[in-house]
């Protein structure tokens, strides 16, 4: 039994009906209000968090693992309400990989991170015994992004409590109510203090991840903001993680059955209707299987209906907000006016309410234009056409971006040589931007540093403190 068993009681836990409103992007409808926060909420929240932390730091691995374990059990229980809000709020639907997959990830992130292994060892032989303990950091500030809040706020909590720290996030000002209830449910099992929410807009963002009395930033979301948080960072040396943009490119080699990865194929690009940090965003075909493959991909395409996310029915929703449906609008306005062919979509009604914007497929598209080489972030695929493996393998790592990229093949061997060849923190093969909590996950070149998961994961809460002899 959850405190919260409806979305009804959920919202009214969270609301605030002085505060901003927030409007649901597949109709335009007001969803709840919240407190925007400010500077002062901050600073209160740090403070708060440091006197917290105190205690915390006190509880053995055991007591904090079983702490993860609660969170992850209250989590399951409003997970129904939890998802009904997530769908209003961010716009994706409650089926598919979306509303009700991500608050199941959260539950599952929860306990995963408590059964990690702890990162201690001891480097022994007979000339010395060190022991290496990963120690609480202190203080983390975490700022999130829009497409994933619920997902991605748990992947900066669970870690962050995992090795004793407390923590302070700051979700995004187009999704605060998704986390504010996340929290909310959270907190229910967990002493005070530990985890808080500070809304508000960038300055706020700015202020948390600048704060002087912060051990450890968090960051999900663009790598603009993501340069400006390391700028801000250096008077204090503050610690960051930096979990930024991609455009992650996909190649097929010439052996794939295009009817049997199709689906896998779709779903690798358009999860979550494309706003995903490890999507595919640009697909690169041989030529002797140009057109099957399109063809398959819009079957697919045709047969994931997109519309408002309560609606079961649906698979696809709209743009989580309007700044983000004009990016897509504007890339595939400029692929079509470089004489690319639009295979589908690409025609958004700009009457109808909400930020839908269609399934769309663009073939014939110059490897250069703004549609392959800028990331898209939506429901917009440019298909590009190759001759030349080495070339398609030239392309996919010619950007400066490196988060995720995979190969499909019927031959796992062939396909692993040319993920070795690609410059990214993850390669699949065949599929594309499953997470696994037990894995590393993190991006190279302007996609950020830092890794994020498992053991790995851990190590970035902690410091390494080396008891030698
Ligand atoms: P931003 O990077 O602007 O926002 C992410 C978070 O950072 C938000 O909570 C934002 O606050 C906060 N923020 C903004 N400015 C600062 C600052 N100076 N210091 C600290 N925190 C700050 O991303 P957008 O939402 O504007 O999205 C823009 C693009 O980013 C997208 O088009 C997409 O390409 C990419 N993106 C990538 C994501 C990923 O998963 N890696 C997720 C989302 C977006 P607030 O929004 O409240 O102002």
């Amino acid at each position: 039994m959850s405190e919260y068993n409806t979305y009804e009681e959920l919202l009214a836990a969270i609301t605030d009906d002085s505060g901003q409103e927030v409007k649901n992007p597949a109709t335009d409808e007001v969803v709840g209000s919240y407190r925007v926060g400010s500077v002062a909420d901050v600073n209160e929240a740090v403070a708060k968090a440091r006197q917290a932390q105190a205690e915390f730091a006190k509880l053995s691995d055991e007591e904090r693992c079983d702490l993860l374990l609660k969170a992850a059990d209250a989590v399951e229980a409003a997970a129904e309400p939890l998802a009904q809000l997530l769908s209003r709020e961010q716009g994706k639907p409650l089926n598919g990989p979306n509303a009700r997959f991500e608050v199941g990830a959260c539950s599952g992130w929860l306990r995963a991170t408590a059964s990690f292994e702890h990162p201690n060892y001891t480097a022994v032989d007979d000339d010395i015994t060190a022991k290496v303990h990963y120690r609480p950091l202190g203080v983390v500030g975490a700022v999130g992004p829009w497409n994933w809040p619920m997902m991605i706020t748990v992947w900066q909590i669970a870690p962050a409590l995992r090795m004793g720290n407390t923590i302070v996030v700051k979700p995004s000002e187009y999704t605060p109510l998704s986390v504010l209830a996340l929290v909310k449910v959270i907190n229910s099992v967990l002493p005070e203090g530990l985890v808080q929410v500070v809304t508000g807009d960038g300055e706020v963002g700015a202020a948390l991840t600048a704060h002087e009395d912060i051990d450890k930033i968090m960051f999900t979301g663009s790598t603009a903001t993501g340069k400006k948080i390391v700028e801000s960072s250096a008077d204090n040396l503050t610690r960051v993680t930096l979990e930024l943009g991609g455009n992650d490119a996909g190649i097929l080699l010439d052996d794939v059955d295009p009817q049997a990865i199709a689906g896998d194929l779709f779903w690798g690009a358009f999860i979550n209707t494309g706003q995903t940090c490890a999507a595919m965003k640009r697909l690169y075909v041989p030529e002797s299987l140009y057109d099957s493959v399109i063809q398959a991909l819009a079957e697919v395409a045709e047969n994931s209906p997109m519309g408002v996310g309560t609606e079961e029915q649906n698979v696809l929703g709209p743009l989580q907000n309007h700044a983000q449906f004009e990016i897509v609008d504007k890339l595939v306005k400029a692929a079509k006016d470089s004489g690319a062919r639009v295979v589908m979509g690409g025609d958004p009604d700009y009457d109808a309410p909400g930020n839908f914007y269609p399934t769309t497929l663009v073939a014939d598209i110059d490897p250069d234009n703004p549609l392959v080489v800028e990331e898209q972030f939506g429901p917009a695929l440019p298909i590009i056409k190759y001759t030349d493996l080495d070339w398609a393998i030239e392309q996919a790592n010619k950007l400066d971006v490196g988060l995720g990229s995979s190969v499909w093949s019927a031959d796992r061997e062939r396909a692993r040589e040319v993920a070795a060849r690609l410059e990214a923190g993850t390669t699949w093969i065949n599929s594309h931007g499953a997470v696994d909590p037990r894995v590393p996950f993190g991006g190279i070149k302007s996609s950020g540093y830092g890794v994020e998961f498992g053991t790995e994961g851990l190590k970035g809460l902690a410091y390494p403190h080396i008891i030698n002899g």
